[in-house]
Protein backbone atom coordinates (compact mmCIF):
# COMPACT_ATOMS: atom_id res chain seq x y z
CA UNK A 1 0.00 0.00 0.00
CA UNK A 2 1.44 2.99 -0.59
CA UNK A 3 2.15 5.90 2.30
CA UNK A 4 5.00 7.55 4.35
CA UNK A 5 6.52 9.89 2.78
CA UNK A 6 7.31 12.47 0.03
CA UNK A 7 3.69 12.76 -1.53
CA UNK A 8 4.63 15.27 -3.92
CA UNK A 9 3.22 18.42 -4.93
CA UNK A 10 2.98 18.68 -8.67
CA UNK A 11 5.79 21.81 -8.16
CA UNK A 12 8.60 20.54 -9.85
CA UNK A 13 8.44 19.01 -13.07
CA UNK A 14 12.24 17.95 -13.12
CA UNK A 15 13.69 14.61 -12.79
CA UNK A 16 15.59 14.29 -9.66
CA UNK A 17 19.99 12.57 -10.71
CA UNK A 18 20.83 11.05 -7.95
CA UNK A 19 24.90 11.08 -8.23
CA UNK A 20 25.54 8.41 -5.57
CA UNK A 21 23.86 5.07 -4.58
CA UNK A 22 21.63 6.24 -0.77
CA UNK A 23 22.60 2.99 0.46
CA UNK A 24 26.76 2.60 -0.17
CA UNK A 25 27.43 5.81 -1.36
CA UNK A 26 28.58 4.34 -4.80
CA UNK A 27 29.01 6.13 -7.99
CA UNK A 28 28.42 3.96 -10.90
CA UNK A 29 25.88 2.14 -11.79
CA UNK A 30 24.29 -0.49 -14.76
CA UNK A 31 21.13 0.08 -16.81
CA UNK A 32 18.54 -2.53 -16.02
CA UNK A 33 15.31 -2.28 -17.76
CA UNK A 34 13.32 0.94 -18.36
CA UNK A 35 9.95 1.43 -17.23
CA UNK A 36 7.89 4.31 -19.30
CA UNK A 37 10.76 5.91 -20.17
CA UNK A 38 12.30 5.32 -16.41
CA UNK A 39 15.61 3.78 -16.24
CA UNK A 40 16.24 1.29 -13.72
CA UNK A 41 19.93 0.90 -12.61
CA UNK A 42 21.70 -1.45 -10.32
CA UNK A 43 24.59 0.28 -7.92
CA UNK A 44 27.76 -1.85 -9.13
CA UNK A 45 28.90 -1.54 -5.34
CA UNK A 46 25.80 -3.03 -3.14
CA UNK A 47 23.35 -4.51 -5.94
CA UNK A 48 20.16 -1.77 -4.95
CA UNK A 49 18.50 -1.19 -7.88
CA UNK A 50 16.83 2.20 -8.33
CA UNK A 51 15.13 4.58 -10.57
CA UNK A 52 17.34 6.88 -11.72
CA UNK A 53 16.54 9.85 -12.46
CA UNK A 54 14.00 9.45 -10.24
CA UNK A 55 10.46 10.93 -10.83
CA UNK A 56 9.50 14.71 -10.83
CA UNK A 57 6.97 15.43 -7.94
CA UNK A 58 4.73 16.48 -10.79
CA UNK A 59 5.25 12.89 -12.79
CA UNK A 60 4.30 11.50 -8.64
CA UNK A 61 1.47 13.75 -8.31
CA UNK A 62 -0.27 12.18 -11.64
CA UNK A 63 0.32 8.64 -10.93
CA UNK A 64 -0.53 9.48 -6.82
CA UNK A 65 -4.23 10.27 -7.60
CA UNK A 66 -7.36 10.10 -5.32
CA UNK A 67 -8.34 6.60 -5.80
CA UNK A 68 -4.56 5.38 -5.93
CA UNK A 69 -5.09 3.60 -2.98
CA UNK A 70 -8.05 2.38 -3.12
CA UNK A 71 -8.22 1.30 -6.99
CA UNK A 72 -7.39 -2.36 -5.72
CA UNK A 73 -10.32 -2.63 -3.07
CA UNK A 74 -12.92 -0.54 -5.71
CA UNK A 75 -12.96 -3.76 -8.62
CA UNK A 76 -15.12 -6.08 -9.32
CA UNK A 77 -13.60 -8.97 -7.10
CA UNK A 78 -13.66 -6.76 -4.42
CA UNK A 79 -14.89 -9.05 -1.78
CA UNK A 80 -12.36 -11.75 -3.15
CA UNK A 81 -9.61 -9.14 -2.53
CA UNK A 82 -10.15 -8.10 0.78
CA UNK A 83 -10.40 -11.81 1.64
CA UNK A 84 -7.17 -12.11 0.39
CA UNK A 85 -6.03 -8.94 2.11
CA UNK A 86 -6.95 -10.20 5.33
CA UNK A 87 -5.57 -13.52 5.08
CA UNK A 88 -2.40 -12.20 4.25
CA UNK A 89 -2.34 -9.78 7.15
CA UNK A 90 -3.33 -12.63 9.47
CA UNK A 91 -0.13 -14.16 8.60
CA UNK A 92 2.17 -11.25 9.18
CA UNK A 93 0.76 -10.84 12.20
CA UNK A 94 1.57 -14.78 13.10
CA UNK A 95 5.39 -13.83 12.31
CA UNK A 96 5.19 -10.86 14.87
CA UNK A 97 3.99 -13.13 17.18
CA UNK A 98 6.54 -15.76 16.27
CA UNK A 99 9.21 -12.80 16.83
CA UNK A 100 7.66 -12.09 20.29
CA UNK A 101 5.15 -9.43 19.69
CA UNK A 102 4.16 -9.04 23.35
CA UNK A 103 -0.07 -8.90 23.87
CA UNK A 104 -1.93 -5.86 23.65
CA UNK A 105 1.24 -4.30 21.92
CA UNK A 106 0.78 -0.57 20.42
CA UNK A 107 0.86 -0.92 16.92
CA UNK A 108 1.82 1.78 13.93
CA UNK A 109 0.94 1.15 10.62
CA UNK A 110 2.42 3.71 8.10
CA UNK A 111 0.32 3.16 4.61
CA UNK A 112 -2.48 1.81 6.18
CA UNK A 113 -4.43 1.98 2.94
CA UNK A 114 -8.49 0.55 3.86
CA UNK A 115 -7.51 -0.55 7.10
CA UNK A 116 -7.59 -4.03 6.22
CA UNK A 117 -4.46 -4.77 8.39
CA UNK A 118 -4.82 -2.59 10.82
CA UNK A 119 -8.58 -4.70 11.45
CA UNK A 120 -7.00 -8.17 11.85
CA UNK A 121 -4.14 -6.94 14.47
CA UNK A 122 -7.39 -5.23 16.48
CA UNK A 123 -8.70 -8.78 16.52
CA UNK A 124 -5.59 -10.24 18.12
CA UNK A 125 -5.90 -7.46 20.47
CA UNK A 126 -3.36 -4.77 19.44
CA UNK A 127 -3.56 -1.28 19.84
CA UNK A 128 -3.66 -0.07 16.69
CA UNK A 129 -2.67 3.49 15.14
CA UNK A 130 -2.86 4.03 11.00
CA UNK A 131 -1.23 6.75 9.47
CA UNK A 132 -2.12 7.30 5.67
CA UNK A 133 -1.61 9.92 3.15
CA UNK A 134 -4.67 10.00 1.17
CA UNK A 135 -8.19 10.96 2.81
CA UNK A 136 -10.06 9.02 0.66
CA UNK A 137 -8.07 6.14 1.93
CA UNK A 138 -8.38 7.08 5.79
CA UNK A 139 -11.82 7.48 5.50
CA UNK A 140 -12.63 4.04 4.17
CA UNK A 141 -9.86 3.08 7.12
CA UNK A 142 -12.38 4.20 9.44
CA UNK A 143 -15.59 2.81 8.25
CA UNK A 144 -13.38 -0.60 8.19
CA UNK A 145 -12.30 -0.02 11.98
CA UNK A 146 -15.71 0.90 13.04
CA UNK A 147 -14.68 3.31 15.80
CA UNK A 148 -12.15 1.13 16.98
CA UNK A 149 -7.69 2.61 16.99
CA UNK A 150 -6.52 5.77 15.36
CA UNK A 151 -6.34 6.44 11.81
CA UNK A 152 -4.30 9.65 11.17
CA UNK A 153 -4.46 11.83 7.88
CA UNK A 154 -0.72 12.62 6.58
CA UNK A 155 2.98 11.16 6.65
CA UNK A 156 5.20 9.69 9.30
CA UNK A 157 5.50 13.15 10.32
CA UNK A 158 2.04 13.00 12.28
CA UNK A 159 3.58 10.79 14.73
CA UNK A 160 6.77 12.82 14.97
CA UNK A 161 5.88 13.70 18.95
CA UNK A 162 5.26 9.77 20.23
CA UNK A 163 8.88 9.21 20.58
CA UNK A 164 9.41 5.22 21.76
CA UNK A 165 5.95 4.71 21.66
CA UNK A 166 5.00 1.44 19.55
CA UNK A 167 5.85 -1.61 20.06
CA UNK A 168 5.26 -2.44 16.21
CA UNK A 169 5.64 -0.53 13.47
CA UNK A 170 4.69 -2.05 9.26
CA UNK A 171 5.05 -1.05 6.32
CA UNK A 172 3.38 -2.93 3.71
CA UNK A 173 4.67 -1.76 0.58
CA UNK A 174 5.84 1.43 1.39
CA UNK A 175 9.73 1.82 1.59
CA UNK A 176 10.26 0.90 -2.60
CA UNK A 177 7.98 4.65 -2.67
CA UNK A 178 9.69 6.61 -0.19
CA UNK A 179 12.61 9.04 -1.58
CA UNK A 180 14.82 8.57 0.89
CA UNK A 181 14.61 5.36 2.86
CA UNK A 182 17.19 5.79 5.56
CA UNK A 183 15.74 8.79 7.05
CA UNK A 184 12.05 7.29 6.72
CA UNK A 185 14.13 4.10 8.62
CA UNK A 186 15.18 6.69 11.43
CA UNK A 187 11.77 8.42 11.91
CA UNK A 188 10.27 4.93 12.10
CA UNK A 189 13.25 4.06 14.22
CA UNK A 190 12.10 6.79 16.37
CA UNK A 191 8.55 6.03 17.33
CA UNK A 192 9.46 2.49 18.10
CA UNK A 193 10.29 1.90 21.84
CA UNK A 194 13.48 -0.04 22.53
CA UNK A 195 13.33 -3.45 21.70
CA UNK A 196 10.26 -2.86 19.53
CA UNK A 197 9.59 -4.92 16.25
CA UNK A 198 9.17 -3.85 12.49
CA UNK A 199 8.17 -5.54 9.75
CA UNK A 200 8.81 -4.63 6.42
CA UNK A 201 6.95 -5.62 3.21
CA UNK A 202 8.68 -5.22 -0.21
CA UNK A 203 8.88 -6.19 -3.57
CA UNK A 204 12.23 -8.60 -4.02
CA UNK A 205 14.39 -8.66 -6.96
CA UNK A 206 15.22 -12.32 -5.64
CA UNK A 207 11.31 -13.22 -6.31
CA UNK A 208 10.93 -15.82 -8.30
CA UNK A 209 8.09 -13.70 -10.23
CA UNK A 210 11.52 -11.03 -10.76
CA UNK A 211 14.01 -13.65 -11.53
CA UNK A 212 11.17 -15.20 -14.18
CA UNK A 213 9.05 -11.98 -15.82
CA UNK A 214 12.76 -10.04 -15.89
CA UNK A 215 11.54 -7.12 -17.80
CA UNK A 216 7.86 -7.78 -17.32
CA UNK A 217 8.29 -8.05 -13.60
CA UNK A 218 4.92 -6.60 -12.43
CA UNK A 219 6.61 -5.04 -9.31
CA UNK A 220 8.31 -2.56 -12.08
CA UNK A 221 6.67 1.02 -11.49
CA UNK A 222 7.42 4.17 -12.06
CA UNK A 223 6.75 5.17 -8.70
CA UNK A 224 8.71 2.52 -7.18
CA UNK A 225 11.53 4.14 -6.73
CA UNK A 226 13.65 1.50 -5.19
CA UNK A 227 13.97 -2.28 -5.95
CA UNK A 228 15.67 -4.06 -2.53
CA UNK A 229 16.34 -7.36 -2.42
CA UNK A 230 17.35 -9.37 0.83
CA UNK A 231 20.93 -8.20 1.34
CA UNK A 232 20.40 -5.04 0.21
CA UNK A 233 17.41 -4.13 2.81
CA UNK A 234 19.43 -5.98 5.75
CA UNK A 235 22.16 -3.60 4.85
CA UNK A 236 19.78 -0.89 4.59
CA UNK A 237 18.22 -1.71 8.13
CA UNK A 238 21.32 -2.31 10.24
CA UNK A 239 22.78 1.30 8.48
CA UNK A 240 19.53 3.29 9.97
CA UNK A 241 20.20 1.47 12.94
CA UNK A 242 18.02 -1.93 12.94
CA UNK A 243 19.10 -5.15 14.21
CA UNK A 244 18.04 -7.69 11.66
CA UNK A 245 15.85 -10.49 13.33
CA UNK A 246 14.51 -12.60 10.05
CA UNK A 247 13.78 -12.67 6.12
CA UNK A 248 10.87 -14.60 4.92
CA UNK A 249 9.79 -15.13 1.00
CA UNK A 250 6.66 -12.57 0.59
CA UNK A 251 3.98 -15.28 1.04
CA UNK A 252 0.40 -13.93 -0.53
CA UNK A 253 -2.44 -15.72 0.56
CA UNK A 254 -4.21 -14.73 -3.24
CA UNK A 255 -7.12 -16.64 -4.72
CA UNK A 256 -7.43 -17.31 -8.49
CA UNK A 257 -10.23 -14.86 -8.81
CA UNK A 258 -7.65 -12.22 -7.49
CA UNK A 259 -4.86 -13.21 -9.56
CA UNK A 260 -7.01 -13.07 -12.43
CA UNK A 261 -7.78 -9.83 -11.81
CA UNK A 262 -4.49 -8.36 -11.55
CA UNK A 263 -3.63 -9.83 -14.74
CA UNK A 264 -6.62 -8.77 -16.65
CA UNK A 265 -5.57 -4.75 -15.07
CA UNK A 266 -1.72 -5.13 -15.68
CA UNK A 267 -1.98 -7.91 -18.84
CA UNK A 268 1.13 -10.31 -19.54
CA UNK A 269 0.14 -11.98 -22.55
CA UNK A 270 0.94 -15.30 -21.67
CA UNK A 271 -0.27 -15.48 -18.06
CA UNK A 272 -3.99 -13.47 -18.71
CA UNK A 273 -4.58 -16.08 -21.24
CA UNK A 274 -3.64 -19.23 -18.97
CA UNK A 275 -5.24 -17.80 -16.04
CA UNK A 276 -9.11 -17.17 -17.98
CA UNK A 277 -8.27 -20.53 -19.24
CA UNK A 278 -7.90 -21.57 -15.23
CA UNK A 279 -10.36 -19.57 -14.30
CA UNK A 280 -12.97 -20.87 -17.08
CA UNK A 281 -12.47 -24.59 -15.50
CA UNK A 282 -12.38 -24.37 -12.08
CA UNK A 283 -15.84 -24.23 -10.14
CA UNK A 284 -16.50 -20.86 -8.64
CA UNK A 285 -16.17 -22.31 -5.16
CA UNK A 286 -12.40 -23.30 -5.28
CA UNK A 287 -10.89 -20.16 -7.59
CA UNK A 288 -12.38 -17.68 -4.25
CA UNK A 289 -10.09 -19.48 -2.28
CA UNK A 290 -7.34 -17.91 -0.52
CA UNK A 291 -4.46 -19.80 -1.13
CA UNK A 292 -0.41 -19.32 0.19
CA UNK A 293 1.50 -18.69 -3.01
CA UNK A 294 5.03 -17.32 -3.18
CA UNK A 295 4.46 -14.16 -4.57
CA UNK A 296 7.03 -10.80 -5.76
CA UNK A 297 7.79 -10.12 -2.23
CA UNK A 298 10.29 -10.36 0.87
CA UNK A 299 9.13 -10.02 4.16
CA UNK A 300 12.12 -8.33 6.61
CA UNK A 301 11.58 -8.33 10.55
CA UNK A 302 14.25 -6.02 12.58
CA UNK A 303 14.17 -5.15 15.63
CA UNK A 304 15.13 -1.76 17.10
CA UNK A 305 18.04 -2.14 19.79
CA UNK A 306 16.85 -2.82 23.25
CA UNK A 307 19.64 -0.94 24.72
CA UNK A 308 18.92 1.94 22.14
CA UNK A 309 18.96 5.31 24.09
CA UNK A 310 15.98 7.49 24.09
CA UNK A 311 16.30 10.26 21.87
ZN1 LIG B 1 25.19 1.00 -3.70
Amino acid sequence: MLDGLSHPTASSTQRLRLPACPLCGGSTFRPVVTVESHPVVRCRSCDLQLTNPQPSDAELAAIYGPDYVLAADDSPAHAVIVRSKRATADHYLDLLVHAGAPQGAKLLEIGCGAGNFLLQATQRGYDVTGVEYSPYACARARQTLGGVGRVLQGEIEVVAAEIGTYDIVVLCDVIEHVRQPADFLRKVLTALRPGGLLLVVTPSTASWSAQVMGRRWMELKPEHLFYFSPATLTRQLNQTGFQAVALHRGTKLLSLDYVTAHFEKYPVAGIRATLRLLRAIVPAAWSQRPVRIVASGIIALARKPANAARP
